[in-house]
């Protein structure tokens, strides 16, 4: 069995208590049937209260009426670990935030940047993530599964992120070498002619190729294809509260009035929104220059976590679509709070923004596959400039 984790997965350590949020919160907590088990054996004073906290039927987690877990208390920490210990926790409790992607002889590991602490470590990163591997003697076989396929995608994956971390490139140029190379892939699996996928590359590494795709990427600004994106934020399922509000109101400081049918208001509203952009850009080269790092990091994190997944549908492009239009999503609002704070940002912003937009779409699987859907039906050209 093969491991791979990213550089930085040791560098984690839960902050608990000092956390700005909790990770206990907000979704719905199942047990493993070897917790359960252990919890039913329990004795002594806290044995009562693993009764009522639990779901017996559901092995979930009882929540509270603010979706918190019937352990979690009011500093935010854990009740059961510290009546039973650590040892005591689920394998949910026991996992987050490490993510684990399950091929046929490979575990990839990553840490979710959902948890704000891993966010941190993520954004604050400044040399580009490598990813470590580790052998067991353990294997397996899966009933159905495609080796071949998967080893082209791995191999894919290795010169996307390769792209995506050379930093001689602008990251437009970037972002649409690697759209380009996941659409001529999609182009062969869809045809089942996976042999020629190694062509792809190649292509895509020639001097050639790459200023065919810089003269090819388009400065217009499609506002169109962004505000699309953003409204269809709305038809995720929600698992926070002040989630919507906050999309809202966001949404109001970027594009003023997005519902309104009067062309006059449209326009003006585009106008603004176009100078702001062109303003914020400014800003961020001039006080945040490290936002390039930040962008590349998150795209490293989102194509390295979910790509791979295209053994299994076929999906390509749309995951790497989804990890550009994460990005965008996250750029939108980290512009929304600039504008709010008097165009100002910070740091705290941006680990803000992001672990609560991964929350909202990595932990829930109806949400990760309707973006996908979403992607499909909403194909970004592949020579369009993202951000
Ligand atoms: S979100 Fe992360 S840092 Fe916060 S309590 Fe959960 S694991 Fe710890």
């Amino acid at each position: 069995m093969l491991y791979t984790i990213p550089d930085y997965y040791h560098e984690f350590s839960c902050i608990a208590g000092e956390c700005e949020d909790t990770c206990c919160a907000g979704w719905q907590i199942v047990a493993d049937e070897a917790a359960l088990k252990k919890y039913k054996k329990v004795t002594g004073s806290f044995k009562k209260r693993l009764r009522r906290s639990i779901n017996w039927k559901e092995g979930t987690f009882k929540q509270d009426k603010n979706k918190r877990c019937a352990f979690l208390n009011d500093e935010n920490l854990c009740d059961m670990y510290t009546a039973l210990g650590e040892k005591s926790l689920c394998r949910t409790c026991k996992m987050y935030p490490r993510h684990v992607e399950e091929f046929e002889d490979v575990r990839e590991m990553t840490l979710s940047v959902s948890c704000p602490e891993v966010a941190r470590i993520l954004l604050g990163k400044k040399e580009p993530v490598r990813f470590l591997t580790y052998e067991s003697n353990k294997e397996e076989e899966y009933d159905d599964f495609d080796p071949f396929l998967y080893s082209k995608l791995v191999d894919a994956r290795k010169v996307m992120i390769d792209i995506l971390q050379d930093r001689s490139k602008k990251l437009d140029l970037r972002v649409g070498l690697v759209l380009a190379i996941a659409h001529d892939l999609q182009v062969r699996i869809k045809r089942e002619d996976i042999f020629s996928i190694d062509n792809v590359f190649e292509k895509y590494q020639t001097e050639k190729a790459i200023q065919f795709v810089e003269d090819k990427l388009t400065e217009d600004e499609d506002y169109a294809f962004i505000t699309k994106m953003y409204q269809n934020q709305y038809l995720m399922e929600r698992l926070r509260d002040d989630w919507e509000p906050y999309l809202l109101e966001a949404e109001k400081l970027l594009y003023g009035h997005l519902k309104t049918t009067d062309e006059k208001t449209q326009a003006e509203d585009k106008e603004r929104y176009m100078e702001q952009k062109q303003q914020f850009h400014e800003w961020l080269k001039e006080h945040m220059p490290e936002y390039e790092i930040q962008y590349e990091q998150l795209l490293v994190y989102f194509i390295s976590t979910y790509f791979c997944g295209a053994v299994y549908d076929g999906e390509a492009y749309v995951k790497v679509q989804m990890a550009a239009v994460s990005v965008l999503l996250i750029h939108e609002l980290m512009m929304a709070r600039w504008i709010k704070n008097e165009e100002v940002l910070e740091q705290e912003d941006v680990v803000d923004i992001v672990y609560r937009y991964s929350r909202e779409l990595e932990h829930s699987d109806p949400n990760l596959n309707l973006m996908e859907k979403l992607m499909r039906r909403d194909m970004l050209p592949w020579f369009k400039k993202v951000y």
